[in-house]
């Protein structure tokens, strides 16, 4: 098989071999991607138009009891400074993005210990009662099914776990012992059981990741079926372990949204800030490869600069009004548009509250 067949295969059936994925990635140049490029907005337009999603995220708190050695936030990271936001400041936030337009809302943090699961339940459940229209996405880690049931109870539509990547022991280069790609796995099934929409997703270029490794995060992302995929590449930050590791590039990650969407054409793919942050144009780039969700920062200007998983991060001076205006401008000069509304991931049964 050639490159062209490559993806014409995985356009018609969603699905190649691993050794063909595998040279899909490993030998692509300029024409295959414009290529694979065409095709995913084929599918990507079949299932959502030139409709562009957003998610309001808000950066609760940067303290980790985790110390993955790849993020800024790690626990010992002791020279990241640390903060966390109030039930009352995250609603404020919420409540301005909900002004600005925003009917998602997505909570982010680090492990921190210092939120109790009653006082999660009860952000998620205030959030909800004062906007019932508003979709609600917890991601804040590993924890038990008890706990993912109870915010799931308290009114919590979505969750996002990236699984980082489903080789055990790629898994353990990159985290500490006591963190492992079987519980990260089984958080994600618990999640899915419970009945939430979940997202998932690798992170490219990190260090000592092959394209096997690459080729395992699809399979495993077939056997999983989430509802969205968020990948974006591996950035160094320079008071991790891993600070000399060079940084992936837009490239690789923006080809990999191209085949995601032909092997997953309903699935919501963000083109993340990560992406944003290692190529001013990547979000445009990454929507024009399938990309269909952007995520713009609530978190109140005061604390951005504090959430920094890695060096150089975008957005982290500009207001949200600010954010969302650009974004819109950006998204419209390459014939898209950011639409308001919840944008669940498509034939979604919407969690209600009983
Ligand atoms: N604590 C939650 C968790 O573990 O899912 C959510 C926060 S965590 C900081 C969010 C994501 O940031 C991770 O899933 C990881 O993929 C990404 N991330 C962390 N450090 C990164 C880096 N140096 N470069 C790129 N992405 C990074």
């Amino acid at each position: 098989m050639n490159q062209k067949e490559r993806i014409d295969q995985l356009f018609e059936k969603g699905m190649l071999s691993r050794e063909d994925l595998a040279r899909l990635i490993t030998e692509r140049n300029e024409e295959d991607s414009q290529y694979l490029f065409e095709k995913a907005r084929i599918r990507q337009q079949e299932h959502f138009g030139r409709d562009i999603y957003l998610r309001g995220l808000i950066e609760f708190s940067s303290y980790c009891r985790n110390d993955c050695f790849y993020c800024g936030l790690r626990r010992s990271n002791t020279k990241a400074s640390r903060y966390h936001l109030t039930k009352e400041e995250i609603l404020a936030c919420a409540k301005q993005g909900h002004e600005l337009g925003f009917r998602t809302i997505v909570l982010q943090s680090g492990e921190d210990l210092s939120y109790s699961d009653d006082d999660i339940a009860d952000i998620v459940y205030s959030i909800k009662q004062a906007m019932p229209d508003t979709a609600v996405t917890l991601s804040i880690g590993e924890k038990t099914y008890e706990q993912y049931l109870r915010w799931y109870n308290a009114g919590a539509d979505r969750y996002l776990l990236r699984h980082e990547t489903a080789d055990s022991e790629h898994y353990r280069l990159l985290h500490p012992r006591e963190l492992s790609w079987e519980n990260r796995k089984r958080c994600l099934y618990d999640l899915k059981k419970i009945g939430y929409q979940v997202g998932a997703g690798m992170m490219l270029e990190a260090p000592y990741q092959t394209v096997e490794n690459i080729v395992e995060d699809l399979y495993f992302l077939k056997e999983l079926q989430p509802h969205m995929i968020g990948t974006g590449p591996f950035i160094a930050h320079k008071d991790t372990p891993f600070r000399d590791m060079p940084s992936g590039g837009s490239e690789l990650t923006i080809f990999m949204l191209g085949i995601l969407r032909l092997m997953f054409p309903k699935v919501l793919l963000p083109a993340t800030t990560a992406l944003g942050t290692i190529d001013p144009h990547g979000r445009e780039k990454g929507i024009l490869a399938g990309a269909n969700v952007i995520m713009p920062n609530l978190s109140p200007v005061s604390v951005r600069g504090k959430y920094l998983l890695y060096d150089g991060k975008i957005s982290t001076g500009e207001e949200a009004a600010e954010s969302i205006v650009r974004m819109t401008e950006r998204v419209e000069s390459i014939g898209y548009r950011v639409v308001q509304g919840r944008g669940d991931a498509p034939d979604v049964q919407i969690h209600q509250i009983t």
